[in-house]
């Protein structure tokens, strides 16, 4: 079958993840969660103290630093889908924490992390058989993708589900402290100068406030199956 490239934008916490893992599984695509890309980045500028909570980055020491990071993913066939490493350290679950989902904008909007992100993404998804997903995915990494989907939800909706998954992995935080990081990140990823969060002109929306799993994955996988116009099961 012809393979394609799914490019998935939208706001933080709407499911992106979990939509772009199922359609990767169901059609044996490479999935690559670029978000985790600039967390893995993040961390790292945290860890030799280049990024502070409220502190202004050195901007010329980021971009020294930025030659000695490495992003790669490995797949771990227990958990299913792959987990990322930053020079070889699996940092899978310490890029989700707090501190990092509270840097993570800031650090995004520099031209030099987002040319580094956008030029190994490019890399990842060349031979097709992907399904990318981030906030620049359908404009700046992949423009001619032949799939693409922007993501929404509603705030509520979105924090709930946040909330959820974090107090599943056992961290506590208030409802307040995710819709405050949520409402910050969005603020930052849409109106940075480099690459925002905007809406590619031919993606297709997905409000999936009222949809579970199972009813957005039937849905894209429908567009899938006009598009390639094969029968969708
Ligand atoms: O997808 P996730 O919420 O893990 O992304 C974390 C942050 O990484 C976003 O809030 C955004 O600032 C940044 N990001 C980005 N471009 C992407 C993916 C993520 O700027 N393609």
């Amino acid at each position: 079958m012809k393979q394609i490239t799914i490019a998935i934008d939208g706001y933080s916490s709407c499911g992106k993840s979990t939509l772009a893992k199922a359609l990767a599984a169901k059609l044996g695509y490479k999935y690559v969660d670029t978000g985790a890309m600039y967390r893995c980045i993040t961390l790292y500028l945290m860890r030799c103290g280049i990024v502070k909570h409220h502190e202004t980055i050195d901007h010329q020491k980021l971009i020294e630093e930025l030659e000695h990071i490495n992003v790669t993913f490995k797949f771990n066939p227990a958990l299913g889908f792959s987990e990322a490493y930053l020079n070889d350290e699996n940092v899978e679950k310490e890029i989700r924490l707090m501190p990092v989902s509270e840097n993570v904008s800031k650090v995004s909007t520099f031209k030099e992390v987002r040319q580094k992100m956008v030029a190994l993404q490019k890399q990842m998804g060349k031979s097709k058989g992907v399904v990318m997903e981030g906030r620049d995915i359908g404009t700046a990494v992949f423009p001619n993708a032949e799939l693409k989907l922007f993501m929404t939800a509603d705030i509520e909706v979105r924090v709930q589900r946040r909330f959820d998954e974090l107090h599943s992995k056992g961290i506590m935080i208030s409802e307040e402290d995710v819709k405050k990081n949520l409402s910050e990140r969005d603020l930052e990823d849409t109106t940075r100068n480099e690459n925002p969060l905007v809406k590619a002109h031919d993606a297709i929306d997905l409000d999936n406030s009222d949809l579970n799993p199972q009813q957005q994955l039937d849905f894209v996988l429908k567009l899938i199956a006009d598009m390639l116009l094969i029968p969708a099961e």
